[in-house]
């Protein structure tokens, strides 16, 4: 066998469900009269940008949003013709290359709006709170009045919220406030802004007031609600062959650090996956996977390539199959699931998954 003929893999399998991310993409626009950009940075939250990128567009959105200008290339070099926002780039960013690819981009400073190319779109980033990206409110007439005197385009006004996901939160309604104020400071300045935007996942689908002209969903794409209301469904499930079981008495100490030791005389098999293919080592106390139905817990720590499951007594051999996590309609542990076990969010888990995983996309047949 020659190496060009390698054998099928063998491991562990990440699916990504293109209907699950349509489905979710319908559920947003249906719960906003403003357009929608779906978000599609950090590889389209794990499950290849692209594709995320053409399911998205097919099933409601009108635009992509992305952080780097190199994500943006991604999806032009895919072949992606719709319009693209980008918001994240350094000052001295290849800037003129990406308004030649027709990509717009975000302006958070005089510098950056220094460093614009001739006819550029950019939209204006207003920081409303939450002292991370976006020109500091002190800075802001005078950013717009640039802007208004530079050769750029100014179509949009943006802002992002940092308490989205409590509504009930003070700070949302300030936030909103202070948009506002900035938008009537931009037209002012004789700016006349297209769209204005704001609004991200949770308050696409908790706060109205805040969707104005567009908003910007990347995480209920992947069928998560941080507002946890709406039922969105999970994209993503990972399968992982059982490489070995093997039985031990009660007591038998396992893994790392020994900090599991078996209750009973067991069974144990052997996944391979770990944290370096975004397992969370913090998650070993207290996950599970789930095995021929059952969920059965993971004993142990996480290794860096091996995790190790307590099959307990059931008959499972070498070779089967067991789901770590998908979208929890078959009672199998979810995204968010693996998310408490690591006391982090869904995002994290998802954007944290290896490239070593094979990929594997299913559905989206409208594309
Ligand atoms: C990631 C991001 C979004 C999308 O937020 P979700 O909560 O994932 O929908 C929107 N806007 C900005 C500026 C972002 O960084």
């Amino acid at each position: 066998m020659s190496l060009l003929e390698a054998p099928a893999f063998t491991g562990a399998r990440l699916l990504v469900d293109l209907d699950a991310v349509a489905a979710n993409t319908r559920t947003l626009a249906a719960s906003t009269r403003a357009a929608v950009m779906a978000v599609v940075k950090a590889d389209g939250f794990g499950h290849g940008a692209a594709a995320m990128a053409r399911t998205a567009l097919a099933a409601g959105a009108s635009s992509l949003g992305v952080t780097s200008i190199a994500e943006a290339f991604e999806l032009r070099a895919a072949g992606i013709t719709a319009p693209i926002l980008s918001w994240l780039n350094p000052v001295g960013a290849d800037f003129s290359e990406a308004v030649a690819a027709g990509i717009e981009l975000a302006v958070p400073s005089l510098a950056h709006l220094a460093a614009m190319p001739a006819g550029a779109h950019i939209h204006l980033h207003l920081d409303t709170g939450m002292a991370r990206d976006g020109a500091e409110p002190h800075a802001w007439a005078a950013l717009c009045q640039a802007a208004r005197q530079a050769d750029v385009q100014v179509a949009g006004v943006m802002s992002h919220l940092g308490c989205a996901d409590s509504p009930a939160d003070p700070a949302n309604a300030a936030a909103l406030a202070a948009f506002e104020g900035g938008v009537a400071v931009a037209r002012r300045a004789g700016l006349r802004p297209r769209v204005r935007h704001l609004a991200a996942t949770a308050a696409t689908l908790t706060a109205p007031a805040t969707h104005f002209d567009l908003v910007r969903v990347g995480a209920g794409l992947a069928g998560i609600d941080p507002s946890g209301t709406v039922a969105l469904r999970g994209a993503l499930t990972l399968k992982a062959p059982i490489v070995s079981v093997r039985r031990v008495r009660a007591g038998t100490p396992v893994g790392y650090g020994h900090t599991w030791h078996a209750p009973c005389d067991t069974s144990l098999g052997l996944l391979p996956v770990g944290y370096a293919d975004g397992l969370p080592r913090l998650a070993g106390a207290g996950a599970q996977v789930q095995v021929r139905g059952h969920r059965q817990p993971v004993a142990g720590r996480i290794s860096m390539d091996q995790t190790v499951v307590d099959l307990g007594d059931l008959p499972v051999a070498a070779g089967e199959c067991v789901t770590v996590f998908g979208p929890g309609d078959g009672g199998e542990p979810t995204v968010a699931d693996w998310a408490r076990w690591a006391a982090t969010i869904p995002h994290e888990i998802v954007t944290g998954l290896g490239s070593r995983l094979s990929r594997h996309t299913v559905g989206g047949a409208e594309l």
